[in-house]
This record gives structure tokens, C-alpha cells and sequence, in this order.
């Protein structure tokens, strides 16, 4: 878990004593009050640097201040900290045993979710965690966005960062999150015009959309991860340019999942684009890169390999060497030539598309089948037949591949993974009236 200092909270008595102290004494400057009427409580926001101080007033003799510094006096009586996902931070905290007084996360201050933990876990504080609301007002707290964040999230977006776990027969079946990134909305629904693409996936003020990275663990046989996100070897320009937020990435879900890199025996590449491919590598302490799972064979169709080496002017923006060439010459990469099966129940089969070589995963176990469908469709805005990316290479061939998975996908009730919807991990595909969407999976 990340958590970045929002506030500390200050129960006061007497308010002009403390601007005396706060205001004029120290010099600093305090923002106009705020009153919270359900908490019978006014609070006056002291900006200091990335955080701020938070002086609560009682505004009524029962309200829960007035009670505090009856019974305690004045003095410190809260730390706020900001974390990025508040139901994955309690599920941490109740999982190592944590004392939590809000067990799910309640509607707090401009919109935003806030939960505390009791004292006694926290070795004598009381602890607000908070999740900046989506839309929400971000000068609370200072700072804006986290400073890991170029920018802060798009505003309308739902961002769902959680591990998700699914069975699928003797499979389970993991869905990562190794964060965020935006694309350019154009380039993400081809013919679609913007007016239609905006409402699913609204834009930016550079037209951009919110896409996440969600590799998908299998366990089965062996433990394989299919793709592994952008990695973090790209610079600064990179990250301005995509908007990349990874303040929670493939590290934390990794581990949440209870893995580990040296856990992970075969990965597989739906496709070698960076942000597919971009976590398959690392650079060390010598500044070397080097294989990012390093018990692992990586899984690569051969003419996806062979064009992501020799690139041209349509697709070099997409293939950066780093992220692959290094796994030749650490002897972990296997090549294969045709549709054929990973591991016990796991099948790669080809779409092109995307690129010639694509290919998405089809599991099967039990009688229940799952497919990770990659850049075929890498959201549920892109089911419907005619929206498909303007950055395909081969856009008919995703249409006919597109076509034929749809069908199967209803008859077999498949259980879909979206490599890069914001919010939504995995659903099923249904049709009514002509209409097609997607209904969300529940882990
Ligand atoms: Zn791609």
C-alpha cells in the first residue's frame, strides 16, 4: 500500500487561542472554514507544504470534538492518510488482523471515501484513510495529485486497481493491475465517432482515455502470467505523454495475489507492445536489463517476434527492444508457430488484427471456458462489431475474428478478461434487441 500524508487533525478549545498560535504566532495561512453539520464540527485547513493541519472546532456540545477535548484536553486527534484504493487498503489491513471502526469505506468530505482504524492497532493514533472522490474536489489535503502522478486522475473515470479472483474448473484465475495509462480516444475506436466513443470512455483535455493493464495469472499445472504490463523502465517524456499512473502497479498486486516474481514459471505474450510487454524486463542495480520473472520461460509467437524486430514507420512507436530483445540473450524465450496448448487447458490461438501475429488465451477446465482477449477487444466498449481500434493494423481481420469469438463467446458463456477497461476486470458478453454489452463479472 502507498499512503501519502493528506492532514493531521488537531482537536482545539478555543479557536481564537489557536489562531493565535497557528495564524499569528507562526505566520502560516489558514483557508476558510468548512462546516461539517453531521459532525457538529468546523474545520479550518492550514495549507503546510504537501499536507495540511486541520483545526476542528466543536460546533455543538455533543458533537464527538467537544467530547474529545473534555475528556483529553486539546491536542492531536487524527492522521489522515490518502491511499489510492481504499477497499484494497482495508482488505490489507482485516486481512493482517487490523482493528478497523468502518469496516467498508463511507462517503467522507468533498465527495471523497474515508474509513478510520481504531487506535489500538494503530499504537495510540486514531488513523482516517481516504480516497480522493471520482470528480471530486482535490485542494483538501494539498498537494493535488500523489507526486508519483503526472497529472491527476481523469476526473470521470471509474479506476478499479483491485485483484480479482475468479475459478474457472480446476483453474483460478487472477486478474492483476500493474495501473494506468491513456491513449488517444480516436485511435482507441477507429471509424466510431467521438460524440458515440465519449459517453462510454470520456476524454481528456488532450483527448485522451483512461486504459488500464491488468495481466491475468492462471494457476493450474504451473503458474503463468499472460502479459505483464508497461514495466517501469520509460522516462519521464513517456509518462507525460501516456499519462501513466502506476502508483499501485504489478508489484503490489503481485503480492496481494500471494505471488511473487520467482513464483511465475511460463510468461505469455498476447502481443510484444510496450504496454503489454514493458514489464517482461527490468533494469538491475548495474543498470543492465534482465528477464523480470527469473525462473520463467517467456512464451512469444514467432512472426509476432520476428515483426516486433523488424519494425516499420506504422508500428515502431509500439515495439521497444528493451522490453523483449533481452530475453534471447538470457536463453528464456520460446518461440512458438501455431495455435497450440501452453499448459494443460490453456490454448493460444491467433486473431491477427491488431497486429498480424496477435493472439488471445482461451482456458478451459471443467467445462467452463475463459478467454484473455487482449487488443481483439480490449475493453467492453469495443464488443459491438464496429468498434475496433484505428491503431490495428488489420482491422478487418479483427472484425472477422471479432465476429466468430462474439458467437462463441454466448453459446459458451465464456468468462471474458479485458486487458484495458478502467473498471471492469472481466464479464460476459450478451445480446439483446441487436444490442450487445457487456455484463461485469463479480470475483
Ligand atoms: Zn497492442
Amino acid at each position: 500500500m502507498r499512503a501519502t500524508l493528506d492532514h493531521v487533525g488537531i482537536a482545539v478549545k478555543d479557536l481564537a487561542a489557536a489562531l493565535a498560535f497557528y495564524r499569528d504566532a507562526l505566520g502560516l495561512e489558514i483557508d476558510a472554514p468548512e462546516e461539517v453539520s453531521s459532525q457538529r464540527v468546523r474545520a479550518h485547513f492550514v495549507p503546510v507544504g504537501e499536507s495540511k493541519l486541520e483545526l476542528l472546532e466543536a460546533t455543538a456540545p455533543d458533537s464527538a470534538i467537544a467530547k474529545y477535548v473534555e475528556k483529553r484536553g486539546p491536542g492531536l486527534h487524527h492522521i489522515t492518510l490518502r491511499v489510492e484504493d481504499l477497499h484494497a487498503a482495508l482488505a490489507q489491513l482485516k486481512a493482517r488482523g487490523t482493528r478497523l471502526i468502518d469496516e467498508q469505506p463511507r462517503p467522507g468530505a468533498e465527495g471523497a471515501l474515508v474509513a478510520f482504524i481504531h487506535p489500538s492497532s494503530a499504537h495510540g493514533v486514531l488513523v482516517e484513510l481516504k480516497q480522493w472522490a471520482v470528480g471530486g474536489r482535490r485542494s483538501s489535503g494539498g498537494g493535488g495529485q500523489p507526486a508519483t502522478s503526472p497529472r491527476p486522475p481523469d476526473p470521470s473515470v471509474t479506476r478499479d486497481a483491485r485483484v480479482q479472483r475468479f475459478s474457472v474448473g480446476d483453474m483460478e484465475l487472477t486478474s492483476l493491475c500493474d495501473g494506468f495509462f491513456r491513449l488517444d480516444g480516436g485511435s482507441m475506436f477507429g471509424v466510431v465517432p467521438k460524440p458515440l466513443w465519449s459517453k462510454k470512455a470520456p476524454a481528456d483535455d488532450r483527448n485522451r482515455i483512461t486504459l488500464a493493464m491488468r495481466p491475468l495469472i492462471i494457476r493450474g499445472m504451473r503458474t503463468m502470467i499472460i502479459d505483464a504490463g508497461l514495466g517501469d523502465k520509460d522516462n519521464r517524456e513517456f509518462h507525460e505523454i501516456y499519462g501513466v499512473d502506476r502508483t499501485r502497479n504489478l508489484d503490489h498486486t503481485l503480492a496481494e495475489a500471494g505471488l511473487s516474481a520467482e513464483d511465475i514459471d511460463i510468461v505469455l505474450a498476447s502481443h510484444l507492445h510496450f504496454d503489454n510487454a514493458g514489464g517482461f524486463t527490468v533494469r538491475d542495480g548495474a543498470g543492465r536489463i534482465r528477464p523480470r520473472f527469473p525462473r520463467a520461460q517467456y512464451v512469444v509467437r514467432r512472426g509476432e517476434w520476428d515483426d516486433a524486430l523488424q519494425t516499420h514507420e506504422r508500428n515502431r512507436a509500439s515495439y521497444l527492444a528493451d522490453n523483449y530483445a533481452p530475453l534471447a540473450d538470457a536463453g528464456v524465450l520460446q518461440l512458438v508457430d501455431d495455435d497450440q496448448t501452453i499448459m494443460p487447458g490453456v490454448k493460444v490461438r491467433r486473431t491477427g488484427g491488431h497486429t498480424m501475429h496477435h493472439q488471445i488465451v482461451v482456458i478451459e477446465s471443467g467445462g467452463k471456458t475463459a478467454a484473455f482477449v487482449a487488443g481483439m477487444m480490449p475493453t467492453p466498449a469495443h464488443a459491438p462489431d464496429a468498434w475496433i481500434m484505428g491503431c490495428d493494423l488489420y482491422p478487418m481481420d479483427t472484425l472477422g475474428a471479432k465476429k466468430q469469438f462474439v458467437k462463441e463467446a454466448m453459446a459458451k458463456d465464456i468468462l471474458v478478461f479485458f486487458e484495458h477497461d478502467p473498471a471492469v476486470a472481466a464479464g460476459y458478453i450478451r445480446e439483446q434487441d441487436g444490442k450487445r454489452r457487456v455484463v461485469p463479472a463479480v470475483s
